[in-house]
């Protein structure tokens, strides 16, 4: 009988404190996991991080949660409400893993966004993971007051599709229709057309899927979008040393890694008259043991739309159009600027090159005395007189400082792994190659020489062998 009564003890024990101790909190409530849910998606409904729902409920493996289980969450949780439409795929998912966080198979989640190859998923896709049946109502019924203005999200591209609406791609987002017209310029909600893409910004992403490989510890590539002309940074970090070789657009990548091995940067860039679409960053991580890993990302490439614009030379210059006259120069400056320094003098963003006006920007597709529209405008053009000072728009040091029959006096600063600056049609040229230059020194002045239609500074950038637009290096720090 005492035993008996021991037994009965030691189970009301096991089963009423644990519940006391549930009363005991204030706010919270009981959610019983149903099939087919996830922690993420359950700690999603009540406005909670996966980490927060598991410490809560003292889990220590996120992905062990049993159908039937109770689990401690908060009273006054956004049920339902905070069930995510949209997934902006990141660097290291995959369509398996996207799916598993939203309880549903790859093959639905590919058949909702009516993907046919499940491995052709790209960064930065925006994948609807909604369930098509509550999808129309909830779509519908997207208040103004739900969007979260305040919020501090990414920003993305929504390439606009057949029959879409302004309101329905608002609704997507949790935008109002106001917040997206006013951000897009868009002064008429009603006319938006196919193709035309969006920029969507404080967009907040579900928690990421990652699925790499297990030498992989992280991934990352900003900015998550790339745009014809311009460049990005790729981050990866190892569990053990490896060396990184691999390819984007046809250009080998050259990757700097820190001593230990561990953490690897390196550079893609988007050269000008790259159609926009999807383009594969491939990768080969080779361990101490020689053991490779391939890595394949597949990268959004948007775009630039730059305009174009008609250039006349002057009568005497003309003659510089000359195929061998350019093909030898450019040579030299490929050469040059598509070099890779080991050491990094770049730290920050880049300075402008002269306190002067900018008279014509990155990327315009050019036609030449009314020839075809078959080039570009490779930098930054900055207006000044004669002799206004031409400043290092970052350290480095001078690799070329010469006269040049089509840019007229040159001079290129190498900034490391593979970053470098020109600054053409100089007057004069202070420095020598060797030099050592700081920000803001003062290495020439603006001029007219060499094939001009006036006094100005061209200003270019190259990345990994790349011209690239060099104020999107003035707006943002890689580093
Ligand atoms: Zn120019």
């Amino acid at each position: 009988m005492i035993r008996r009564l021991a037994v009965v003890i030691v189970l009301v024990g096991f089963f009423c404190f644990p519940l006391a101790a549930q009363d005991a909190q204030p706010g919270l409530t009981i959610h019983v996991v149903q099939r087919g849910e996830n922690l993420f998606r359950i700690a999603l409904r009540y406005g909670m991080t996966t980490d927060e729902l598991a410490q809560l409920n003292g889990i220590a493996n996120p992905g062990s949660i049993l159908v039937g289980q109770r689990l401690l969450v908060p009273a006054n949780g956004a049920a339902d409400a905070a069930l995510p439409q949209v997934h902006v795929v990141q660097p290291g998912e995959t369509l398996r893993s996207i799916a598993e966080l939203y309880g549903v198979s790859a093959e639905e989640l590919a058949a909702r966004n009516q993907i046919t190859d499940l491995n052709a998923i790209y960064v930065g896709q925006v994948l609807n993971v909604a369930a098509p049946a509550e999808a129309p109502t909830q779509v519908e019924t997207v208040a103004s007051a739900e969007i979260p203005v305040e919020n501090p999200g990414q920003t993305v591209i929504h390439t606009v599709q057949p029959g879409e609406t302004l309101f329905r791609i608002a609704a997507r987002y949790h935008l109002s229709v106001n917040d997206l017209a006013r951000a897009n310029s868009i002064s008429d909600p009603t006319l938006i057309y196919t193709g035309q893409q969006l920029v969507i910004t404080g967009f907040e992403p579900p928690q990421a899927a990652l699925d790499l490989p297990p030498v992989v510890t992280g991934l990352e590539i900003a900015p998550l979008l790339l745009v014809e002309g311009q460049a990005g940074r790729v981050r990866l970090t190892t569990a053990q040393p490896v060396q990184i070789s691999g390819s984007f657009l046809d250009r080998a990548v050259v990757a700097a890694s820190d001593p230990d091995g561990l953490t690897h940067t390196f550079f893609i860039a988007v050269p000008v008259f790259t159609p926009a679409g999807v383009y594969p960053l491939a990768l080969l991580l080779t361990d101490a043991a020689g053991q490779p890993t391939p890595l394949t990302v597949n990268i959004q490439v948007l775009a630039g739309n730059y305009g174009s614009e008609y250039i006349n030379l002057l009568a005497d210059r003309g003659g510089l159009l000359d195929p061998s006259v350019e093909a030898a120069e450019q040579q030299l400056i490929e050469s040059v600027m598509g070099g890779f320094t080991a050491a990094r003098y770049l730290d920050g963003p880049m300075g402008l090159p002269a306190a002067a006006a900018m008279t014509s920007p990155f990327g315009r597709k050019r036609s030449y005395n009314g020839g075809p529209f078959d080039r570009f405008h490779s930098g930054t053009d900055f207006a000044g007189v004669p002799g206004t000072p031409v400043l290092a728009s970052s350290s480095g040091v001078v690799v070329l400082a010469d006269r040049l029959n089509v840019r007229g006096n040159a001079t290129i600063i190498d900034h490391g792994w593979g970053i470098f600056t020109g600054y053409w049609h100089q007057t004069d040229i202070y420095v020598r190659v060797g030099d050592y230059v700081t920000t803001g020194q003062v290495i020439g002045t603006i001029g007219a020489t060499g094939r001009v239609t006036g006094a100005h500074l061209h200003w270019e950038l190259w990345v990994n062998g790349v011209p690239v637009d060099p104020m999107q290096w003035v707006r943002q720090s890689f580093f």
